[in-house]
């Protein structure tokens, strides 16, 4: 048996028809393959690898923490310098408000322990949540996920959750003092890149304040300054009572979080004891791998870049078969009238050696999510394709 029969057989798929590439090397925003076919990666492994694959002051810090510890103990227990160093540094560039943070293994076990956690402090039971909202794929991240064609098949879910239309101030009138918490994306992303009026984020905050419910906002694929800001919501002016953080946290690693005030946070210590828990959440080599690159992100001074490179993908990507291009920084969708088109350009890119994808709730837009390292002349090099690519399908 070939490697990929080997693959479709043993590895567990979620799709009839996987991308199936053989990937074996990556640097920077290049991946090369099996054959040594090279493609620039134009999603960054869905918005995880900001500072690039495989930087070289990632990989060494992983190096490093491997050869003192790896795995310890359960999560909280022991003093882990990586855990404690990127705890100090995350903080430190957060609001004063979010000092205290939860490290799990990946973004829906972070919705997952917000979610405990707006239950336990408010001593409510409502969770709202927003209409083509994502927020992980576990039980309860599926239960306010907002859409129904993927709940559907795995009810019975959590009850008590209510999903409002996102943007639309009548759906705030919905926000009571029954309401535990509001979850949000800051930007909703699989929605295909869709971000709302400040006017609205600021009248959320301000109905949260008034009922006591708290309001989670859902940072995992807007951070680590994927849009152009290191947090997603510093362009809104709110600040939230817990904030979700995932994909970029680690570096290129497997590493969530959820951070909130040590007051609330403190809850989980008691009735019971050990309110949430986890093996691996905060692993010190991912802490290491993630503090690493957030160093990197904040001293290259990239973030500055993210605007800059995003106006060249909206100002070149024009064509008559491209409806519209939506973007937040480097968070870009590009909207073709369906889903049809959009499949067959993606296929033309990869070929071409270019890797993009689409978005979980808009299929027919193209997800542009690239290293936010990525060089202009990488970006002139995948639009001139994509518009070649595009040309043979007029
Ligand atoms: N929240 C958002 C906005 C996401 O985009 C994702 C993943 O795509 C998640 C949560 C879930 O993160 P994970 O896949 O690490 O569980």
């Amino acid at each position: 048996m070939n490697k990929r029969e080997l693959f479709l057989r043993h590895v567990a798929q979620t799709s009839p028809a996987p991308i199936g590439l053989e990937i074996v090397k990556a640097k920077g925003s290049t991946l090369v393959d099996a054959a040594g076919k090279k493609y620039l990666d134009l999603i960054a492994g869905i918005s995880v690898c900001n500072v690039g694959h495989r930087h070289p002051k990632v990989v060494k810090a992983i190096k490093n923490q491997v050869d003192d510890y790896m795995h310890l103990l359960v999560y909280g227990e022991m003093i882990e310098t990586p855990q404690v160093q990127y705890a100090k540094w995350l903080t430190d560039y957060l609001p004063p408000t979010l000092n205290s943070v939860y490290f799990t293994n990946s973004g829906a076990e972070a919705t997952e322990g917000a979610m405990k956690l707006a239950k336990r402090v408010t001593n409510r039971t409502q969770i709202i949540a927003f209409n083509k909202s994502y927020h992980g794929s576990t039980q309860g991240a599926l239960s306010i996920m907002g859409d129904e064609y993927w709940r559907n098949a795995f009810r019975p879910l959590l009850p008590d959750v209510l999903h409002l239309e996102y943007d639309a101030f009548e759906s705030l009138e919905h926000i009571t003092n029954q309401t535990a918490c509001v979850i949000a994306e800051t930007i909703q992303a699989e929605r295909g890149v869709v971000a709302p009026s400040p006017q609205w984020m600021t009248a959320l905050e301000k109905k949260c304040r008034e009922t006591g419910t708290l309001l989670v906002l859902d940072e995992i694929q807007a951070g680590f300054g994927r849009t152009g800001t290191l947090w997603g919501f510093e362009q809104f002016n709110v600040v939230p009572d817990i904030v979700l953080l995932g994909k970029a946290l680690g570096g290129g690693m497997p590493l969530g979080a959820f951070v909130a005030d040590k007051k609330i946070m403190q809850v989980f210590t008691e009735n019971p004891v050990l309110g949430h828990i986890t093996t691996f959440g905060g692993h010190p080599v991912c802490c290491a791998a993630g503090l690493a690159a957030l160093k990197v992100l904040l001293k290259d001074e990239i973030i500055a870049q993210v605007a800059h490179k995003a106006a060249l993908f909206v100002e070149m990507l024009q064509h008559p078969l491209i409806k519209k291009v939506r973007s937040n920084g480097l968070l870009i969708a590009v909207e073709f009238e369906s889903f049809e088109i959009n499949k067959k350009v993606i296929d033309g890119c990869l070929q071409q050696g270019l890797l993009t994808d689409w978005f979980l709730f808009a299929p027919e837009c193209m997800r542009i999510a690239p290293p936010l390292t990525i060089s202009a002349k990488e970006i002139k090099k995948a639009i001139k394709t994509m518009l070649q690519v595009l040309d043979t399908l007029k």
